[in-house]
């Protein structure tokens, strides 16, 4: 309706917002033009309808020249067949701009979903790890459900009454300026009191907005977190807990919604009354100053001034609507503003041979101050294993993870073949190396799928076949019911621990790169799958470069170098042999685990 009175710090900030909202509609402008075209044929109806009406006032009150001078038969003609068939018309008139002005927003609005989902979606899969790190689950989720929805709101229903209700605002504004613009002027002057409470009330629509979504996003995470912690909260009763957090959060987004309803349910009546006290000040006026207009053009004046405050209110209560839209696209676009992984390396490599060197690193969480690795160095020749050993949360999975940068680091270098893993495109050096990471990720598809996730998608049959046998999963994969076309479940949950372990061992042994990196599962395995993994990693690790961090000792007697870590440095590197007869920090971890075996697997599983 009116623009906004005082241009307010938000307001601009809800423009800019809708304008980047706007630039999704570039792909659309042509379908875009057809509605507007349907919804001013459809507004264009609206001030007829009134002039149908005075035209059948004026005629029963007194026969115009052109009816008085005909013959009776044709007058009645004009006024018994004319004016239904007008209706008719007008009504049809009014269908087809209705139709196409509907369905092609509809087109536009859905394309814009569409676009922006996916954006948000893409978004994801190139942000940095450290932003999965500071915000939960839940939050990311909502977003591309809930959020995304409110937008559909704001793009739908709310361009559709802004641009329907808007032209019909207008066309019946000018059909009123037209009969009478005098009487039209005064109307004008209320036009700035309504645009004030609009204002007012979108500021508050939109930070109520903000509130709601923002529970929103607790509840979907209290939910998942449930959901997928399901055995751990049953096994540790945690269910009063786990339904009280629920309880909290549910009640918490009932109560912002229920605000929100409150600040609309009296902002529309208020508006209504603000309206209708105009249209009765209008009234007298009209009744005041008839002079010698007709009583065919009062009465179309006074219907068409009827006709305003319907769309005028629709596209009162739309604020809210696009309040709420706004605020979802703030947090959509707030996702998808995020700097993606830095990815500023040229350098692309067919196959490298694999020399790993880490040259004095050291690293620190962002957004932390402990140093989690200190002056870190060491190097692996091509076709060598290295292990790596120590306490739970010495910082060897942090110096896994920095290898194929999924955290950027400031001080010191990893060299693969001599260059700075920086100065390769992030895609290439990935591609160089295969990572079973610490937590088994298995997607819900076939054991098939899972081996050959991502890349390896098109592999040959033979080749995953192979690949599972190296891991010494064929066993039980062989023993599943449908083969390699078991469905898996989510994560995995059909498998158990070691199966699933092998299962991510065959996919690194797939994609068959020249570094290998496997960070050990701390779950507890039984001697036969120890043993088959065991297996699995000797055969693995011939022929490459192979970084293994290593839980039980066992697994890495025969490494060609063990670094023993603590406290993110290293204290210790020799081989088994060496290690043992130094009597040093190796010698003691060896010693729990053999000697004290009830002493084993504690750490906890920490990413
Ligand atoms: P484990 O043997 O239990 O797997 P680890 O040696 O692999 O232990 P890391 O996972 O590397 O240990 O963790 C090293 C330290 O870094 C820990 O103190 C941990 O609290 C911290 N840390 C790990 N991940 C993060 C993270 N994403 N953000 C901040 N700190 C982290
Ligand atoms: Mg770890």
């Amino acid at each position: 309706m009116t623009a906004a009175s005082k241009p307010a710090k938000a307001a601009t900030s809800s423009l800019r917002i809708y304008f980047r909202l706007l630039g999704y509609l570039r792909p659309f402008l042509g379908m875009f033009a057809i509605s507007l075209v349907g919804y001013m044929i459809f507004a264009s109806s609206q001030p007829m309808m009134a002039g149908i009406l005075k035209y059948l006032v004026d005629e029963l009150n007194e026969p115009s020249s052109v009816t008085r001078h005909a013959n009776a038969f044709t007058g009645d003609l004009d006024l018994t067949y004319g004016v239904p068939l007008l209706l008719v018309i007008v009504v049809t008139w009014q269908g087809v701009g209705s139709f196409l002005g509907n369905y092609y927003l509809a087109r536009v609005s859905l394309g814009l979903i569409h676009d922006l989902r996916r954006a948000l979606f893409d978004s994801l899969l190139h942000l940095p790890n450290g932003y999965f790190d500071q915000h939960n689950t839940g939050h990311l989720i909502s977003r591309i459900t809930y959020d995304v929805t409110m937008v559909t709101g704001a793009a739908t229903d709310a361009i559709k009454v802004v641009i329907r209700e808007g032209l019909t605002v207008i066309f019946l504004f000018g059909y009123l300026l037209w009969m009478n613009w005098r009487l039209t002027l005064v109307m004008v002057a209320i036009l700035p009191i309504i645009g004030v409470m609009v204002t007012r009330a979108s500021r508050k629509f939109r930070r109520q907005s903000l509130k709601i979504q923002a529970t929103m996003g607790d509840l979907t995470h209290v939910a998942s977190e449930t959901i997928q912690g399901y055995r751990v909260v049953r096994s540790f009763g945690g269910e009063n807990y786990e339904s009280t957090r629920f309880r909290v959060a549910s009640e918490d987004n009932t109560a912002k919604q229920l605000r929100m309803v409150r600040t609309s349910a009296t902002y529309t009546p208020a508006l209504q009354l603000v309206t209708f006290s105009a249209m009765a000040v209008l009234l007298v006026l009209v009744l005041a100053l008839r002079g010698d207009a007709s009583a065919g053009d009062l009465v179309a004046y006074l219907t068409a001034a009827g006709m305003l405050p319907k769309p005028i209110r629709q596209l009162s209560e739309v604020s809210s609507t696009i309040q709420k839209g706004l605020a979802g696209a703030e947090s959509i676009f707030s996702q998808i503003d995020q700097e993606p992984e830095p990815d500023n390396g040229r350098i692309e490599k067919q196959r490298v041979s694999g020399r790993l060197e880490v040259k004095d690193l050291s690293f620190v969480y962002p957004g932390s101050t402990a140093r989690v690795l200190d002056r870190i160095s060491f190097a692996i020749e091509p076709g060598q294993m290295v292990a790596l050993v120590g306490r739970s949360g010495s910082g060897k999975s942090t110096l896994a993870n920095l290898i194929p940068r999924f955290y950027h680091h400031d001080s010191g270098q990893i060299l693969i073949d001599g260059i700075d893993v920086e100065d390769f495109t992030l895609r290439n050096l990935r591609q160089h190396l295969a990572l079973v990471t610490q937590q088994v990720v298995l997607f819900n598809d076939t054991v098939a799928s899972n081996i050959a996730y991502g890349d390896l998608s098109d592999s040959p049959r033979e080749a995953i076949e192979n690949a599972a046998e190296a891991a010494f999963a064929r066993e039980f994969i062989d023993r599943l019911p449908d083969g390699f076309e078991t469905m898996v479940g989510e994560n995995g949950v059909m498998l158990s621990g070691g199966q699933r372990q092998r299962l991510a061992i065959a996919r690194a042994l797939l994609k068959d790169a020249p570094i290998l990196i496997l960070d050990e599962a701390t779950s507890a395995l039984d001697t036969e799958s120890e043993r088959h993994i065991q297996n699995a990693l000797d055969r693995v690790i011939a022929a490459r470069t192979t970084l293994v961090i290593a839980h039980r000792l066992s697994t890495i007697e025969k490494a060609d170098l063990i670094l023993v870590m603590d406290q993110g440095r290293i204290v210790e590197r020799g081989s088994h042999a060496e290690l043992l007869a130094n009597d040093g920090h190796y010698a003691r971890l060896h010693a729990t685990q053999f000697g004290e075996p009830a002493a084993d697997n504690t750490p906890a599983a920490a990413g």
